[in-house]
């Protein structure tokens, strides 16, 4: 294993920041400071709220893809608060975390929610984007494997192969979200070899090297370089660096030519 993916995938997770008004400004800037590519993915996560006026205010930028941070896992009904799968579709989003560390450890989203979430975010053809990581404490008891183990097979639950052909995963150690401390690549990449690894077990080798596994926690543009270089790492989910145009252009604009 370890051959890069054609295609390296930068997600921009604003989590809960730039309502409507502030995601159109931040679409006119990055729109400037960052020309379309045809080889890369580029998607963002804005609050759902903002979604409508981030498509208006990106007309003519098909490049930029949307997704959303989260959906409950039923259609519609009494959820108050919650948005569904196919609402998420519906309003142009293409993608979909699930299991983000927020939701997790914020919200309590256990393994088997982020799992139903999982189910339903494929039932739409959207794709998910399963978010897994280890708690300081879990890296010190040296239970990283035992963590990451879980959440990828628990999340991924009984998904058919080609449907997990279609997942990006992420592994966003809890440790480094919104600390500035950012794992060593040589870290990073031993937890995508195992996870690449599971997937290689559940799958198979000629599907499980496509998928992509993401890296997330305190990316930067002055440390993207050499997250980018390190082997098993296909892009990055970056969530404090991507609300600032300039800075996530430099993100995005890094990794092979
Ligand atoms: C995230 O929200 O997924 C994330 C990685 O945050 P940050 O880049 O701010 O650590």
């Amino acid at each position: 294993m370890g051959a890069r993916l054609a295609r390296p995938f930068f997600g921009g997770n604003w989590k809960m920041n730039h309502g409507p008004n502030a995601a159109r400004a931040f679409v006119e800037a990055f729109s400037g400071l960052y020309a379309a590519r045809d080889d890369r993915t580029v998607v963002f996560f804005p609050p759902a709220i903002s979604l409508t006026e981030f498509l208006h205010a990106a007309q003519g930028r098909p490049d930029l893809r949307l997704g959303v941070q989260d959906v409950y896992w039923e259609r519609e009904g009494a959820f108050t608060g919650s948005i569904s799968a196919p609402m998420a579709k519906e309003a142009g989003a293409a993608f979909v975390l699930a299991g983000h560390s927020e939701r997790r450890h914020v919200f309590g989203d256990s393994d088997e929610d982020v799992a139903r979430k999982v189910k339903a975010i494929v039932a739409e053809e959207l794709v998910p984007v399963l978010c897994v990581g280890e708690r300081l404490e879990e890296r010190e008891r040296g239970d990283v494997e035992t963590v990451v183990r879980r959440q990828v097979e628990l999340g991924l639950g009984p998904l058919e192969r080609e449907a997990i052909g279609k997942t990006v995963i992420a592994y966003e150690p809890v440790w480094a979200i919104g600390t500035g401390r950012t794992a060593r690549p040589e870290d990073a990449s031993a937890v995508h070899s195992l996870i690449r690894g599971l997937l290689v077990d559940r799958v198979g080798a000629d599907v499980a090297r496509d998928i992509p596994i993401i890296y997330g926690g305190s990316v930067k543009s002055g440390n993207i370089d050499e997250l980018l270089a390190a082997p098993e790492v296909d892009g990055v989910l970056v969530g404090g660096a991507s609300l600032k145009p300039a800075e996530f252009a430099r993100i995005c604009s890094a990794g092979p030519r």
